[in-house]
């Protein structure tokens, strides 16, 4: 099942379902070894199972991204196992509505640590390798809400739009070493998140998508799948928009 024999490995997290786990598949097909992170043991671990079954190359850990201790242990278990992630996508997130008057301080600190400060953290202690490697991956899943705002998503929109101005600051401090850090803002995908939407609303989304159609997660793999190849080497502090047209 693989096209390329130039190895490497990938850590995705919320590899779960939906889109990360489209992007852990894309980049198994690629040839590297996948490491699938997912909060719960049974979502990762199938995927990963799924991959091997394939012919492919894939663990699984289950690893609550909002744990800082959790996440450093997990990287210092998998950097002794690997010496080294080539490739890391942070794509975990959560989401926690409300319009601001009734949005409880849990659901603002809970979508801000699970899809912004997990980044840091697996970052922090990631990618130290891949500058002395000189090689590196970073791709963070954001979102287009990050780049525009949205009503009744204060939270996820700070989290989203704080994951591009960590991306950009961290190229900058990466980019001699080689080590490339972007953003994907996917526009509306169909998964369990936005299958959490009533009917009305998903048509009032379509109806403002100029391609009149939801995203799939295969949709963001690519993109995410080419920032992480060789041939992006030369781009980093980009924020590749994946939305159907939503935002230009
Ligand atoms: P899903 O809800 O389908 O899947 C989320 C995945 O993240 C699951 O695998 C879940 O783990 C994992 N996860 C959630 N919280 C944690 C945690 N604390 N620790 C570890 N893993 C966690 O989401 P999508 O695939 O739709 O979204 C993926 C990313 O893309 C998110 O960051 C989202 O914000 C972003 N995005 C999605 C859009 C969309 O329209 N769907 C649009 C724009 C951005 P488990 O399987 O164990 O539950």
């Amino acid at each position: 099942m693989t096209e390329t024999i130039d190895k490497k490995i990938a850590l995705v997290t919320g590899a779960g379902r939906g889109i990360g786990k489209s992007i852990a598949e894309l980049l198994a097909t690629k040839g590297h070894h996948v490491i699938c992170v997912s909060r719960s043991a049974e979502s990762c671990g199938a995927v990963a199972d799924a991959i091997n079954a394939a012919g492919g190359s894939a663990q699984s850990l289950a690893v609550d991204v909002a744990d800082n201790a959790a996440v450093l242990a997990a990287s210092e278990q998998l950097l002794e196992e690997h010496g080294n992630i080539d490739i890391l996508v942070n794509n975990a997130g959560i989401t926690k509505d409300g319009l601001l008057f009734r949005m409880s301080d849990d659901a603002w600190s809970d979508v801000i640590d699970t899809n912004l400060t997990s980044c840091f953290s697996w970052i922090k202690h990631l990618a130290r390798p891949m500058t002395r490697k000189r090689w590196g991956r970073i791709i963070n899943i954001s979102s287009v809400v990050g780049l525009t705002g949205n009503a009744g998503q204060a939270n996820y929109a700070a989290a989203k739009a704080g994951m591009l101005g960590l991306t950009k600051s961290l190229a900058k401090e990466f980019a001699a070493r080689n080590v490339t850090v972007n953003a994907v803002a996917p526009g509306f995908i169909a998964t369990d998140m936005t299958a959490m939407l009533n009917e009305d609303q998903q048509k009032a989304i379509v109806g403002v998508i100029p391609m009149k159609r939801m995203g799939s997660a295969a949709d963001i793999a690519h993109a995410t799948a080419f920032l992480a190849s060789e041939e992006a080497g030369y781009i980093t502090g980009q924020v590749f928009t994946v939305d159907g047209g939503m935002v230009m």
